[in-house]
């Protein structure tokens, strides 16, 4: 395996040339002071971070997994100084509220953040992933008891949290959840319940754990609209300075599973544990997806983070080894055959897996600059624009990034032969870590369904309109720019296709409901290709005028108008076949009986 890099300079181009981070944090009291130096700083000591502390153990992680014994759970040797160390640099509260011990910085950094710890060691970024967004929840939701309590205290690492929602019978489905809350005189509850799959339920990095559980109130409504959000710690916190009490939550077990060895899976069993409400008696589904939403984007970035550091693998063999020769003649003539690199097949494989990383990112920052304007834009309308932005891409960003990380990640174990299905290059435990974004925080059917009828079919908010008129006038702005024209026009070419299946989508489930669920999937990889293609024609509009300008990292820019190239020729066409798939229709789809499968 290479040792994994930062790939830093293609962070800063999106981040300050695409996006223009500096202009947009200028426009914002809440992220004035947040300057290209200070954004440079950062994300130089995140790779630090990344490189230096959290790389070293991602093999070992995964080769010791972690280990269960008598309600302990040990992580890997070498993660508890690592957390300690990521603690200690302040990462945990990047983005988290100033008021409460956070650092409040944008989300624009915190997603390239969590791209590089991710691509580093995805078992481990879990952990302190949990916790930053179970923090967001509870500082939209919690009572200020609540949060002045606990959320110093996960800000500095010295908690941890998890997020409780998965039980044996319920998992996609949460309205059927078994778990009970209690009400109690003093105002608390009593949990009891069996949660399972819950990542860090128990661990040795940190001595207390915050659980957020959702559970239902003996009286309450059936179905979603039951279910209230409750904080379970396994330490109950004394007030009075005596020593803190254990709760009543045990962990029964942990999961032997394909990836993220060195991420604990637990079986969380609460047995009458004390918890508080967060937020509203019955609306903790709500609450529960501020969490989730942020999660959402963090597990879209596994995908990215783990196939940029299998796409730096995969270059660095096709370098070096030899097989055969270039059609158009050896490139080698002094070895015995030429570097695998010169097959367009090798580059075929190299440049999808290229392209999309690049897009992914490009697309992260694009909803992480949305989710920043939904927080710290001063005018109402600006911030419900971008929030509206925010609730269509979330569920695209997770499936995209996850689908498309994972294919990239067998890609380029691909391009390694033999070699990538061995341990040695580490390129196998990359496919089985990225396997899981796609089923986690709600499976990526589930994020397409939420995305073909919740925001779009069902939708009254006029989200898919708000991302097409954006695109539209980016399409008008720019119509005379020298050079743009080769990803312009396939870009309009692909957005009229998604609208007219959008149109034709929404008709046909006016007839038969089935056909939201047949399209979901299919609808949203065609709505990642319109978004790529935009991200890459934003990519490729700067990379042409430094060209243009003259600069002195033509090498650089040159390589951004290739690949964006690659993207326009070779992967964007596929939109039309997903549209061809969409309009198939549900009826092939269900007409085999359940018994004739
Ligand atoms: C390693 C790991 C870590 C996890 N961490 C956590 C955690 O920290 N906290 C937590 O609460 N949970 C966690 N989970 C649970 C995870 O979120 C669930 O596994 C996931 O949401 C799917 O639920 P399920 O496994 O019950 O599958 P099911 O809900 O049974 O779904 C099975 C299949 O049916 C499909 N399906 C279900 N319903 C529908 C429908 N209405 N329409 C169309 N298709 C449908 C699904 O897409 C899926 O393909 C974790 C799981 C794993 C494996």
């Amino acid at each position: 395996m290479a040792a994994y890099k930062a790939p830093i300079r293609d962070m800063q181009f999106i981040l300050h040339e695409v996006m223009a981070a500096e202009n947009l944090f200028a426009q914002m009291p809440g992220t004035v002071e947040v300057t290209t130096d200070l954004m440079d700083a950062i994300l130089d000591s995140a790779a630090q971070m990344a490189e230096e502390v959290l790389a070293p153990l991602n093999r070992s992680g995964d080769e010791e997994g972690c280990r269960f014994d008598k309600g302990e759970v040990y992580t890997p040797v070498g993660f508890k100084e690592a957390y300690r160390a990521f603690a200690q640099g302040g990462w945990i509260g990047l983005s988290g509220d100033v008021q409460h011990g956070g650092q409040g910085m944008p989300k624009m950094l915190a997603v390239l953040f969590e791209e590089m710890i991710m691509g580093a060691n995805c078992s481990f970024a879990l952990y302190p992933i949990l916790s930053a967004g179970a923090s967001l929840a509870l500082a939209r939701h919690a009572s200020s008891e609540l949060k002045d309590e606990y959320l110093p205290r996960l800000y500095s690492g010295e908690w941890s949290a998890t997020m409780c929602l998965t039980e044996p019978h319920a998992g996609t489905d949460l309205g059927i959840i078994k778990s009970r809350a209690q009400p109690q005189a003093d105002g608390s509850y009593r949990l009891t319940g069996t949660k399972i799959f819950i990542t860090g339920g128990q661990q040795d990095l940190t001595r207390n754990i915050v659980h957020l559980v959702l559970a239902k109130l003996p009286d309450a409504p059936p179905g979603p609209k039951g279910i209230s959000l409750f904080l379970v710690p396994r330490e109950l916190p004394s007030a009075h300075g005596e020593p803190a009490v254990f709760n009543q939550v045990t962990c029964g077990s942990i999961e032997h599973k394909m990836g993220i060895k060195a991420s604990a899976t637990c079986v969380m069993n609460f047995d009458g544990a004390r918890g508080y409400l967060v937020g509203e008696l019955n609306k903790g589904l709500a609450c529960m997806f501020t969490m989730m939403n942020y999660e959402r984007l963090s597990i879209g970035l596994q995908g990215i983070g783990l196939s940029e550091s299998s796409y730096q693998t995969a270059v660095a063999y096709a370098r070096e080894r030899l097989q055969g020769l270039a059609a158009t003649g050896a490139t080698n003539p002094a070895g015995p055959a030429d570097p695998i690199i010169v097959h367009p097949d090798v580059r075929r494989m190299l440049l999808s897996v290229r392209a999309d990383v690049e897009a992914g990112r490009a697309l992260a920052l694009y909803v992480a600059s949305q989710l920043d304007l939904a927080h710290f834009h001063p005018e109402p309308g600006a911030r419900a624009r971008a929030a509206n932005l925010v609730a269509l891409l979330t569920p695209v960003a997770k499936a995209a990034f996850s689908d498309r990380g994972f294919e990239s990640c067998v890609l380029a174990q691909q391009v390694l032969g033999g070699h990538g299905y061995v341990r040695e290059w580490g390129l196998e435990q990359n496919v089985r870590d990225a396997r899981i974004a796609q089923i986690y925080e709600g499976t990526n059917g589930i994020q397409a369904l939420d995305l073909a009828g919740r925001k779009v079919v069902r939708d009254r908010e006029g989200l898919l309109e708000i991302l097409a008129t954006e695109i539209t006038a980016f399409l008008a702005q720019e119509s005379s720019a020298d050079g743009l024209q080769d990803f312009l026009n396939p870009l309009r070419d692909a957005l009229g296709g998604l609208s007219t299946t959008t149109l034709w989508l929404k008709q046909a489930a006016a007839g038969n409901p089935d056909e939201i669920g047949a399209a979901s999937v299919p609808y949203l990889r065609l709505m990642v290709l319109v978004l790529y293609a935009y991200m890459w024609a934003r990519m490729a509009k700067v990379a042409l005028a430094a060209l243009q300008n003259g600069t002195g990292e033509a090498y650089f820019y040159d390589a951004k108008l290739k690949t964006g190239r690659f993207f326009i020729a070779r992967v964007l066409p596929g939109y039309s076949a997903l549209i061809a798939e969409i309009r198939g229709g549900s009826a092939p789809l269900m007409a085999l009986a359940a018994d004739q499968f």
